[in-house]
């Protein structure tokens, strides 16, 4: 049987970068399901579709296949065969993906293929619903939360590294907006499951939440 580990948490959490370095410790797959939500939207933003209209979105998500490969360890998404990989971080992707996520056809589309995933591999999986609702009997389910402040900052870095303009106060509001969003959702809201550790990463080195993580997962398998 597969062994999978299960971390959920807010955007800007450290997620992606704490999940990709602990999957490479433990030699297990890492599986961005973050990604996948991003690729729809771009598909349902490319098409110009209106989201709020079901049988619209209904065609849309029809027409969109999102596919996943692993290049030197390294995940590629694909919609419908072209590689989207770099194009799915702009700040208009993120807010489509945080309004598209919240719809019950969307995540429908992407559960089977996260849950087919975990069942052949040994997978470390990032989202948001991955403890609650996709691997409920995940060998380890942990939830990884930053204040907003610390998320807000880590972002304003990130972004200003890129080249890109923008200030503090934007992006401390727009990380509060998502995590609304997230989390009072009907659908697969952000929450912490009852079995999971919860982890703040606000003052802890990268380093030392990797260690926690391939620890507890280590005392697990
Ligand atoms: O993790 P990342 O920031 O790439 O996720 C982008 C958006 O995708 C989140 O804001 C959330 O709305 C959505 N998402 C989700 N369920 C997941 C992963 C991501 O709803 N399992």
């Amino acid at each position: 049987m597969s062994f999978n580990i299960a971390i959920d948490g807010p955007a800007g959490a450290g997620k992606s970068t704490i999940a990709k370095l602990a999957a490479k410790e433990l030699s297990f797959i890492y599986v961005d399901t973050g990604a996948m939500y991003r690729t729809i939207a771009l598909g349902l933003l490319r098409a110009g579709t209106d989201i709020d209209d079901e049988e619209a979105l209904k065609k849309q998500l029809s027409g969109i296949a999102v596919t996943i490969s692993y290049e030197n360890g390294t995940q590629q998404v694909f919609l419908n065969g072209e590689n989207v990989t770099g194009l799915i971080r702009t700040e208009q992707v993120s807010d489509m993906t945080s309004r598209s996520s919240a719809k019950p056809q969307v995540r429908a589309k992407l559960t089977e293929l996260q849950r087919t995933l975990a069942a052949k591999e040994d997978v470390l999986m990032d989202g948001r619903d991955i403890g609650t609702m996709i691997l409920p009997d995940a060998q380890l389910k942990i939830f990884l939360t930053a204040s907003v402040k610390t998320r807000a900052e880590r972002r304003y870095q990130e972004q200003i590294e890129k080249g890109e303009s923008c200030t503090l106060e934007e992006i401390e509001r727009d990380i509060e907006e998502r995590d609304y969003r997230d989390s009072h959702r009907e659908t697969a809201p952000l929450r912490q499951a009852e079995d999971a550790v919860l982890v703040d990463s606000s003052d802890m080195t990268i380093d030392e939440v990797v260690t926690r993580i391939v620890t507890l997962a280590r005392e697990r398998m």
